[in-house]
C-alpha cells in the first residue's frame, strides 16, 4: 500500500503462487506478505495505513495465526524497521482482532 497524496496502490499476487517473500522457504510456503512502502526506521505507519492492513487481512484471510515482521523470519533484513516489534506490531494485532 502506497500512501501518495490521496490514493493507495495495492498490488496482489495470487495466493496460489508461492513467492520468495520471506527469504525463508518454509515460511514463504505458508504465509502471505504485505509490503508497506516507506522508511520505517524512524517513522511508524500512520493509523490509516494500519487500519487498511487490518481490513485487508480481515477481509481476505480468516484464520490468521500470527503476524510476523520480515526480520522475525529472516535475520538478513531490517524490514519492517526496528519500531515494528516495540511500537506498531501490537497496534496492528489489536486492529485485526477488533475486526
Ligand atoms: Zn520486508
Amino acid at each position: 500500500m502506497y500512501p501518495y497524496n490521496r490514493y493507495y496502490r495495492v498490488i496482489f499476487q495470487r495466493d496460489d503462487y508461492i513467492g520468495w517473500h520471506a527469504g525463508n522457504w518454509d515460511v514463504s510456503t505458508r504465509s502471505v506478505a504485505i509490503c508497506i512502502d516507506g522508511n520505517f526506521e524512524s517513522n511508524t505507519p500512520d493509523s490509516v495505513v494500519l487500519k487498511s492492513i487490518a481490513g485487508l487481512i480481515n477481509n481476505k484471510y480468516k484464520n490468521v495465526n500470527s503476524i510476523l515482521g520480515h526480520n522475525e523470519v529472516n535475520k538478513n533484513t531490517i524490514c519492517p524497521g526496528n519500531k515494528f516489534l516495540e511500537e506498531w506490531k501490537s497496534t496492528l494485532i489489536k486492529l485485526i482482532r477488533a475486526g
